[in-house]
């Protein structure tokens, strides 16, 4: 069954393939590990359609790992901004440091798994992907799709990667896991898969069973605790006040409205003019917009004309608008 379902999932990708810039043709050479790992990780909780142009504009000014490792940081996390989930950016930044000593990505999972914010799955697709390595990528898209194939309702980790590396056929092992990849983003979705044009169907357990949305069963979802906030909008002459948050901690390192420390309570000074709620991974917070006379902490002066070039992440693009709204209205 196993080399027949890889045989029929590889055709299928050869005839719907996705083109994306880090990726090659099916069958031809492997794709440069370093637009691979780049890929991988600006993919980590954001959407291939999001990628796509900034993927382009990262490469286009950081053509290779070695020039991505002499950029200054404030630059990659500029370029980062709105890409959300800033840890990756910081490690990103570590990462690349970290190859261009090395001279080149090393090609096994066991080594890239040792680099900075490169873990299981990433670690996998890049050594399947890039230099044609067995090894299994599982991500939540592969984990959906062999448990379905396989009628499992309460997989672990190894089962799926032992079913993986069951169908991982010789010699193409990066052309398979992007096929995987494929078919979990856009036939065996997670609700209302395509099983009509799954190349899958006539293997799949959880399609023979009528329900094979059902499959695997759903995850409980923790409660997320809430957080407040205070944002302080300073403004001069058309300009801003904006500071850059510590490096340590959510956002680390990114442009920012000063403001308070977020913390369970509402804070005191919320004399707000509008409040932003952000959905972080852990937490949701409320960022309450405050006017205020004078600059507050270490920062500088940025022009509000040029508020797109600040590198402001999507929380503080966001405080941002509504107080040039608020304004614009009170005007
Ligand atoms: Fe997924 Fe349906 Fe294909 Fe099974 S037949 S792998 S459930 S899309």
């Amino acid at each position: 069954m196993t080399a027949n379902v890889a045989a029929l999932l590889l055709q299928h990708y050869v005839d719907n393939f996705r083109r994306l810039p880090w990726r090659s043709t099916p069958g031809e050479s492997p794709p440069d590990p370093y637009r691979v790992w780049l890929s991988e990780v600006m993919l980590q909780q954001t959407t291939v359609a999001a990628v796509v142009p900034r993927f382009d504009r990262f490469v286009a000014r950081w053509p290779n790992v070695q020039a991505l490792a002499g950029a200054r940081d404030e630059d990659i996390l500029s370029e980062w901004a709105g890409l959300g989930y800033y840890a990756r950016a910081r490690n990103l930044i570590l990462c690349a440091r970290q190859v261009a000593r090395l001279g080149a990505f090393p090609d096994t999972a066991a080594e890239l798994r040792k680099l900075p914010g490169v873990g299981d799955y990433t670690s996998a697709a890049i050594a399947a992907i890039a230099f044609g390595q067995r090894a299994a990528a599982v991500d939540t898209n592969v984990q959906r799709v062999v448990a379905r194939l396989h009628g499992l309702r309460e997989p672990s980790r190894s089962q799926i990667e032992t079913a993986v590396f069951d169908m991982l056929p010789e010699g193409r092992a990066g052309d398979f896991t992007q096929a995987m990849m494929d078919l979990g983003a856009t036939v065996c979705r997670p609700r209302a898969p395509a099983c009509g044009v799954c190349p899958l169907s006539q293997h799949c357990l959880a399609f023979r069973s009528g329900d094979p949305q059902s499959f695997p069963a759903p995850k409980q979802r923790r409660e997320r605790p809430h957080r407040y906030g205070v944002a302080y909008w300073v403004e001069r002459d058309g300009q801003v006040w904006l500071t850059r948050r510590p490096n340590k901690g959510m956002l680390g390192g990114m442009s920012a409205l000063p403001g308070s420390e977020w913390t369970v309570a509402l804070p005191g000074d919320a004399n707000a003019i509008g409040t932003v709620r952000h959905v972080f991974t852990h937490f949701s917070l409320d960022l309450h917009v405050v006017l205020k006379l004078e600059p507050t902490g270490e920062g500088w002066w940025h022009l509000i004309s040029e508020l797109d070039r600040a590198g402001l992440p999507t929380l503080y693009r966001r405080a941002a608008d509504l107080a040039l709204t608020r304004q614009q209205h009170a005007a």
